[in-house]
Parts: C-alpha cells; sequence; structure tokens
C-alpha cells in the first residue's frame, strides 16, 4: 500500500452524535469510554440542544435517505405481518424526520468527530444495529437501552437509540460541516497512534 492511500485510511472521519436519551441516562462517559479505547481519535467534541433546522438538514444530507429508510421501514412492517402507515415511502418517512426532530432537539445533545483507520466502520460496529431490541449485545445500542420499533410507533415517537454515528464515508464528510466549523477540529498526534500504524512494530525495545 502506497503513503497516499495509508494515509487515507488513517485520516478517514466520523462523526456520533449521543442523544438526547444518552445524556439524560448518564452515558456520556461510557459512551465516549468505547470509542476512546478503540484507538481512533477524538478531534472535536461539544455540547448543544441542536435546531430542528439541523436535525433536518442532518437526515437529508444523503439525498436518497428519505425513499431508502421509507423503503426499508415498510418491508420490516411487512414482514412482521402487518400494514406500513403507508405505502409511499417519502410519507412514512416524513413521520420517522418529525419525530427524530422532536426526540433530537428535546434537549443537550453532544457530537463528536472521531478519526483513524475504518474510523466509520468501527464505530457502525461498535454503536450496533438501529432498533434496540435486536442490536447485538456488547454494542451501546445493545448494552444500554431496551426500545423498540413496536413500541415506539404505538407511542408515536422516534425509536430511542442513543446515538447517531455516520453511515459512509460520504455522509460523515457532509455531517461534519454541518455540525462543526473550520477550526473546531483539532489536528494533533496521538501517542497510541505510533503503535496502531506503526508497520514493523520495531520502536518498542530499547
Ligand atoms: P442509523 O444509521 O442506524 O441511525 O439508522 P437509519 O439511518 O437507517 O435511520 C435513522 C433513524 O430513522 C433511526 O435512528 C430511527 O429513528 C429511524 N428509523 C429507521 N428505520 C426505522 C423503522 O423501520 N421504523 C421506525 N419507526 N423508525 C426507523
Ligand atoms: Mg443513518
Amino acid at each position: 500500500m502506497n503513503f497516499d492511500s495509508r494515509k487515507k485510511f488513517k485520516e478517514e472521519r466520523t462523526l456520533i452524535l449521543i442523544k438526547p436519551d444518552g445524556v439524560q441516562r448518564s452515558l456520556i462517559g461510557e459512551i465516549i469510554g468505547r470509542f476512546e479505547r478503540s484507538g481512533l481519535k477524538l478531534i472535536g467534541l461539544k455540547m448543544l440542544v441542536p435546531s430542528k433546522d439541523l436535525i433536518e438538514k442532518h437526515y437529508l444530507v444523503n439525498p436518497e435517505w428519505r425513499r431508502i429508510t421509507g423503503e426499508k421501514t415498510i418491508e420490516s412492517y411487512k414482514k412482521k405481518g402487518k400494514q406500513p402507515p403507508f405505502e409511499d415511502p417519502f410519507k412514512v418517512t416524513e413521520i420517522i424526520l418529525n419525530n427524530l426532530k422532536k426526540y433530537i432537539t428535546s434537549g443537550p445533545a453532544v457530537v463528536m468527530v472521531w478519526q483513524g483507520m475504518h474510523a466509520v466502520g468501527i464505530v457502525r460496529k461498535l454503536v450496533g444495529g438501529t432498533e434496540p431490541l435486536t442490536s447485538d449485545v456488547g454494542t451501546i445500542r445493545g448494552d444500554f437501552t431496551i426500545d423498540s420499533y413496536e413500541v415506539s410507533d404505538i407511542d408515536g415517537r422516534a425509536v430511542r437509540n442513543l446515538v447517531h454515528a455516520s453511515g459512509n464515508i460520504e455522509e460523515a464528510e457532509k455531517e461534519i460541516v454541518l455540525w462543526f466549523q473550520d477550526g473546531e477540529l483539532l489536528n494533533y498526534r496521538l501517542i497510541p497512534e505510533s503503535i496502531l500504524y506503526d508497520v514493523n512494530l520495531d520502536g518498542i525495545l530499547e
């Protein structure tokens, strides 16, 4: 692998949001700790009450999100033998988006950027699947909360799954510029990187 592609991998970035339920459940430290011990590097962090406008822009950074999420939701209703609220995926995601706006603007949230090799994929693995009922044991959504689509649908609210994490590199880059200004992200060296990324591990013995 040449120098440029190695550098590209090491500089992959992802955006993570600890949603208001994560803050209220006193899980900020636990959640940050899980990313911290992975070896990824925290390069930006702040706490804020997000606006509805920001949340709308955040979910719409991927122009396909409304269609894909709508189709996925309709399919999962049908798989369970249930009637979806609408056959039109855009109508389904209109409801989901409104619920998400209410949920994520309800109180303080923590937003972060983590950087390092395969940052997007590593973080998605640590976060776990979207619906806490089926998220894997050992993941943030699997270990620390108990919600389901079924109950959140009955309540007419978004599923409370503690965190958001970017779905892919392109989504991550678009989300990062939405939440952070230039200069709020830090460029620095983290000592463990000299082991994580060292090719020959030849700097250990004296
Ligand atoms: P994520 O990347 O794991 O957060 O999942 P998505 O990007 O697919 O979905 C974003 C958000 O939309 C989720 O956190 C849920 O709030 C909501 N959502 C996604 N799929 C469904 C679904 O099948 N049913 C319901 N009720 N909400 C959903
Ligand atoms: Mg997503």
